[in-house]
This record gives C-alpha cells, structure tokens and sequence, in this order.
C-alpha cells in the first residue's frame, strides 16, 4: 500500500443557483459586520449588487482589483478597508479579485467570503500572489484561504464562451498535475478525475448554449474540485511553464494554460501511466493530450503561444527561467526536450510525447 498526506481545507463551502442572496446570512454565521466589498473596475455593478444583498452589513464597494494584484492595488484596498472601519472582505469575481482579497488577508489580517464568477479554482487554495516591480512573488499560507466560499452558478452564466473555455481547461490543467503530483493521494485522485470529467463534458454545452444552467453548474463544480486539487499537492512543469509565461512574458493566464498543457501531457504521459488512466476517461479519448488539443480547438479557443504574443524569440529565455527553478515533474526535463515542446505549443502543432 502507497502511504499519503492529506489535509482537508476548512472552509465553508455553499453551492447552487441563486445563493447569493445567502451571503448576509453567511456574513452573520461568521459572525463578521462589515464587509469591504471587492471587485475588478468592469464588474462594479456586481459589486455594488452584491453590497445591497449585505444592507448595513456593507461598509463600502471598492473595484479596485487587477490582474496579477499589483502591490499599488493591495495598498489601496487596505487604505479603504481602514478608512471604511471594514473588519471582512467580500470577492466578488475571478482569481484577479480573489487574489486582491487574500492579499489583504495576508497583509492586513481581513478575513473573507469569495464569491467566484470565473472556473480559476484560486478561492480553494492557500497560495498567493504580488507583483511588485514587474515581478509576481507568490507564497502559501493557511490563512489566505476564505472563511465562506459561495458558489452561485446564475454568476458564470455571463462569462463569454472564450473566457469559460479558457478558464475551464485552467481549472483542468490542476487535475492533470495533480493525478500526477509527489504528494498526490487517493481523495485528491477521486476530486481530480470528477473534476476533469465534469469541465470537459460542460465546455461543448456551453459553448453551444452559454445560459445552460445545467451546464454551468457542472462547471462551476468541476472548478471547486480541481481547485482542490491545486491547493492540495505540488504543481509540476505545465504549472512552472505558465507561471513564467505569464509572470515575465505577460501572457494571459487562462489562455496560455489552454496553450501549454497538451503538450505537458503528452511529455508528461509516459511516466504517469495512472494520471493517463483516470484521464482516458475523463477526457473519453485514448490519447488523452492529443483528445484535450483537439477539444480546444473544436471550441475556438487558442493553441499557439504564437497569436497569444511570444515572439519566438523569446523561447530560449522561457527555457533558461523554467530551467534555473527547481520543480518536482514525473518526467525529467533538460533543455532539448522543454526547447521541442515550446517549439510545438508556439507553432499551434499537435501535441507529441
Ligand atoms: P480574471 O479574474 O482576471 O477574470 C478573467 C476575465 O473574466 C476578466 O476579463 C473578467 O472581467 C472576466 N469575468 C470574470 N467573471 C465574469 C463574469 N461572471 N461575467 C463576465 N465576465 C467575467 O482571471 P481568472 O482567469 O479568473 O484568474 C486569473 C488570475 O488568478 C491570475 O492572476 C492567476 O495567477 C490567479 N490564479 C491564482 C490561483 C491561486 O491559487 N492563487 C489559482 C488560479 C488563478
């Protein structure tokens, strides 16, 4: 028998169309009073929905929240917590704003209730993100997970197809690495394998009918477990890669996941023989990175680093920042093989092991 680890998360979880109008009662349970309510500048209007559900539990609105939670953000989300008397945050949004509310949780001690509206899985997990001086510092700690996650499918319904098949095949690309993570254990397996199944049967409904509520709530669902997973084990290489990608090459997040992680799987399928397993039938295809590549592209989403932005001239210096970090991966990498598969994901070609 395998020995494993595992932790659970402690967090409250409430899942269902139409739960947002429980997030008073759920403030009150945490026995919080006044709720800074966060948001990106272009979801205002959800925010300020939102601080209305609250009444007088909401000390104010602030849609400050930006991609990648610059310092400069961090510090004016804290100075209108301050100035507003807030003792808890509200998230209303994806990873960006989520990011902004556990970095207030980090910094300034204020506990929070997200609200996701994307698939980025972040509200389940203890890592987060600053960037400061053109640099992302990340780290993890227990006390940046959310007190209360409230997942309200009604929410996702207006995230354009793009954006829901991007930022589902990100939510996948934790399942993938956590099948065959160092620390990964049978609940992770079974949370992982659900998950994947429950992202790759909702995105064609989806992308065929974007208000399917059936649909977007076996998303939203799927997200919540594969965000599991990430919180749970060590990512590998696909998670190294569009971490640079995005950190130094500022290439969107959930876009260059949906780029790079066929061919992870395909580098990565001969020494993860189980992950394959559990993914032929998640993904119901026997070759599972070139099933993921191909599922992409029926869904109109990118598959080139190409037309995300990289010059290819940039290939060599992804290679020699993946390649000075340490990272744990089932299959060694050296530079030939990580310059080949880079080669592959910049020019759009098929994925290969
Ligand atoms: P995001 O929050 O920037 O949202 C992506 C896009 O979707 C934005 O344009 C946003 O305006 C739009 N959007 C969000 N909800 C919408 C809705 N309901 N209707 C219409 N449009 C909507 O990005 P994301 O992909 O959710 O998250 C990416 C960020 O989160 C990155 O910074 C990434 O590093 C971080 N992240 C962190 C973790 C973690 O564990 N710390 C995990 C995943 C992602």
């Amino acid at each position: 028998m395998t020995a494993f680890d595992y932790t659970a998360t402690p967090m409250r979880v409430r899942f269902g169309a139409g739960r947002l109008g429980e997030i008073a009662e759920e403030v009150d349970r945490l026995g919080l009073a006044r709720v800074l309510v966060l948001s990106t500048p272009g979801h205002r209007q959800l925010a300020v929905d939102a601080a209305q559900l609250l009444g007088e539990r909401a000390a104010g609105v602030h849609a400050g929240a930006v991609m990648h939670v610059p310092i400069a953000s961090v510090e004016q989300a804290r100075s209108a917590a301050l100035s507003l008397r807030a003792d808890c945050s509200l998230a209303i949004g994806g990873g960006s704003t989520i990011g902004l509310a556990k970095a207030l949780a980090l910094q300034a001690d204020l506990p929070y209730l997200a609200v996701p509206t994307t698939y980025s899985g972040s509200e389940m997990t203890p890592v987060w993100g600053i960037t400061q001086d053109g640099r992302k510092t990340t780290g993890r700690d227990p006390r940046v997970l959310p007190a209360s996650v409230v997942y309200d499918p009604q929410l996702t319904e207006s995230l354009p197809i793009s954006t829901s098949v991007t930022s589902g095949i990100n939510a996948l690309a934790h399942a993938v690495e956590a099948l065959y993570a160092p620390d990964t254990n049978p609940m992770v397996s079974l949370m992982a394998a659900e998950g994947a199944r429950l992202i790759v049967s909702s995105l064609p409904a989806i992308a065929a009918h974007p208000r399917d509520p059936e649909a977007r709530a076996d998303a939203l669902q799927g997200s919540w477990l594969c965000g599991l997973c990430l919180g749970g084990t060590t990512m590998a290489l696909h998670h190294k890669l569009c971490h640079v990608l995005g950190g130094s090459f500022d290439l969107p997040h959930a876009p260059t996941h949906t780029v790079v992680l066929p061919h992870v799987l395909a580098y990565n399928a001969p020494a993860a023989l189980a992950a394959l397993a559990a993914l032929r039938s998640a993904l119901n295809a026997e070759d599972p990175a070139l099933g993921l590549w191909e599922l992409a592209g029926r869904l109109g989403a990118p598959r080139s680093l190409a037309e995300l932005g990289l010059p290819h001239d940039a290939l060599g210096a992804v290679v020699a920042e993946v390649g000075g970090n340490p990272y744990p991966n089932p299959r060694p990498v050296d530079h030939e093989s990580l310059l080949a598969l880079l080669e592959r994901a910049w020019s759009g070609a098929a994925p290969t092991g």
